[in-house]
């Protein structure tokens, strides 16, 4: 008997710290967002409150271009939670974005014979619910 998709459990949504709350409101925006270190101008992605590069704990949100290069992928042909049984197989691409920083998100509709590393592509956004909005990659147009 074929397993009913239309009765899948939500996905899990992600909790983070008020701390990160300038990335996730700016993916609201589509609107793809590093700290910026005050003391040392370094960028930083995933969110946290120290500069590894000088310690400073003063920082500003900036937006980054969204545009990057396929550094690697993974096929994820097995859910991890229920919830993402409809799309699988899918695709998560390690992503170097322009400004040096690196970002993992899902590349829906490709395969892996679709990509490869060096591959142009921009960040797109996936508008979840009010509350929540989710980056994903697309092959950059040309
Ligand atoms: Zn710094």
């Amino acid at each position: 008997m074929k397993e009913d998709l239309s009765k899948l459990p939500p996905r899990p949504r992600p909790e983070p710290p008020r701390e990160h709350d300038g990335y996730w409101e700016g993916l609201k925006e589509h609107k793809l967002r590093a700290q910026k270190c005050s003391s040392c101008g370094s960028l930083r992605l995933y969110p946290r409150p120290m500069c590894g590069e000088c310690y400073s704990m003063e920082f500003e949100w900036v937006d980054l271009k969204g545009t990057g290069k396929i550094h690697s992928w993974a096929t994820s042909h097995h859910p991890f939670h229920a919830g993402f049984k409809n799309i699988t197989p899918y695709l998560t691409v390690t992503v170097d974005l322009h400004e040096g920083l690196r970002l993992q998100a899902p590349m829906y509709n490709h395969s892996s014979d679709e990509i490869f590393i060096g591959m142009d592509v921009s960040v797109a956004f996936e508008n979840v619910d009010e509350e929540l909005t989710l980056p994903h990659f697309k092959p950059t147009k040309t």
